[in-house]
């Protein structure tokens, strides 16, 4: 403990307050409209938290509707040389919540919620932590920026735009993802694939919500079967997918249902799509054409395996094991599409994985449509930023670390020398993309303490 706790006690109640109203903005991507590039409610949220500085007592600005900026810089000093960046877009809420995901429910001293870890938690104890160094009266030497963007869950375009209209501080962290110091990124690929699929008994299949989650629900529209045929033979799969059959207007409709999981950590989740898939191909149709082409994709997606061994892509290095999920399917007029996220190793790059790819596919009939990827990022591990970092973790909690390499790219991934510290623990499932995420309220407030500290070890 140290002055700065005893101050961020002090606060909790704001910051929980702050959190509260954050969260219930659902802050999705939605249509972009003038001023707003990502839809209204993010934009709501970036007038939340400015407001919020303000009162505080930070400069703010809000760029364009991209980011928002809360500046804290020593008087007669105009060099900023740490950058914090949080971002307050969230995923989808998802299916299977005990809570009410937009709103922030207190219980057992954590606050459940979408977003309350991922990122808007974080976010606030950043704000808070500015807040404490200023409010102790601790004389900075140099300034330090809080970024709040809104897309880091779709593409960063806001880090995008911040690279032409502002400067980013030299130094930047991220407590967008988990302690001790995340120096080195997996890269990463998505692709989207095409095939034809004509017409037959499987009218319709839809499946996932977004690209870098685990789909925890797919449905698909049959005719030609009676519901108790297609129960039957879901009953026979033993798969950890959960299935709700029902008639609908002389079809029958397939309902599946798996978990959601971020997709860089794809082995905590159940596919639903891959488990609609299994399904589709083990009913007794009449006509196998469509069910070859669905049997085509289980072939390199099958259900379960996330370590891209059926696509010829199996691979491992002292950062990890390439990982790959089928995120995304959807049939319209006479095609199938579906889209898929991959994590790879340090050691490999994005033209080799799409080259795998895209051998893994030949003569299937399956085509590659859509395709973006990044190049793994890796931060020096005695970078001035890392080592002080690291020394505020190990002062707090008393364990010895050392960097770490994951598979989720941070928000850092393209900006050179940034890193991620923070502000999961190990050992703690946050639900983050799933249901029932949620942040313990005694860490809320212990990352504002660590984030200070970490400030001034920086800046002061
Ligand atoms: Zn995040």
């Amino acid at each position: 403990m140290n002055e700065f706790d005893d101050f961020i006690q002090t606060q909790k109640d704001e910051m929980t307050a702050l959190l509260k109203d954050l969260v219930e903005i659902p802050s999705v991507m939605g249509e972009t409209s003038d001023g707003e590039p990502f839809g209204k409610d993010c934009f709501a949220a970036l007038e939340l938290i400015t407001d919020a500085a303000e009162k505080l007592g930070f400069r703010t600005f809000i760029r364009d509707g991209y980011y928002a900026v809360a500046d804290c810089v020593p008087e007669g000093c105009d060099d900023i040389k740490l950058g914090i960046l949080c971002h307050l877009d969230v995923v989808p809420a998802g299916d299977g919540w005990s809570y009410e995901p937009f709103k922030c429910t207190e219980k057992d001293g954590k606050l459940y919620g979408r977003g309350t870890m991922d990122d808007k938690g974080p976010a606030v104890s950043a704000l808070y932590a500015v807040y404490a160094v200023k409010q102790n009266a601790v004389r900075l030497k140099h300034g330090v920026r809080l970024i709040f963007g809104t897309n880091e869950e779709n593409g960063s375009a806001d880090l995008e735009y911040y690279s032409t209209h502002d400067t980013m501080p030299p130094l930047v962290f991220t407590p967008d993802a988990e302690y001790p110091v995340i120096n080195g990124e997996k890269g990463m690929v998505r692709t989207t694939y095409t095939s034809d699929f004509p017409k037959g008994e499987i009218v319709s299949i839809h499946g996932g919500q977004v690209i870098n989650a685990v789909p925890s629900a797919a449905c698909a529209v049959i005719k030609g079967l009676s519901k108790e045929a297609v129960i039957g033979c879901s009953e026979k799969l033993d798969n950890s997918c959960l299935y709700a059959i029902d008639e609908d207007n002389g079809t029958v409709k397939i309902e599946c249902h798996g978990k959601s999981a971020h997709a860089s950590l794809p082995d905590s989740g159940i596919n639903a799509i891959t488990g609609l898939l299994e399904l589709l191909c083990s009913l007794p149709l009449d006509d196998f054409t469509q069910q070859e082409v669905l049997k085509k994709i289980l072939r390199i997606y099958p259900h379960g395996k996330t370590n891209g061994e059926a696509l010829g892509a199996k691979m491992q290095d002292s950062h990890g094991a390439l990982t790959s999920v089928l995120s995304l399917i959807h049939t319209e007029n006479g095609k199938i599409v579906f889209s898929t996220d991959t994590r790879f190793p340090l050691s490999s790059t994005k033209e080799e994985i799409f080259d795998k790819f895209s051998r893994a596919i030949m003569d299937s009939g399956i085509e590659i449509t859509g395709y973006i990827g990044s190049q793994p990022h890796y931060t020096d591990e005695n970078s001035e930023l890392i080592k002080a970092l690291l020394s505020v973790y190990e002062l707090r909690t008393g364990k010895k670390s050392r960097p770490i390499t994951i598979g989720g790219g941070t928000y850092v991934h393209e900006i050179d020398g940034g890193v991620a510290f923070g502000a999961e623990r190990s050992g703690t499932d946050y639900h983050i993309h799933g249901a029932d995420e949620f942040i313990p309220i005694d860490e809320l407030l212990d990352n504002a303490a660590m984030f200070a500290q970490a400030i001034l070890e920086i800046c002061g």
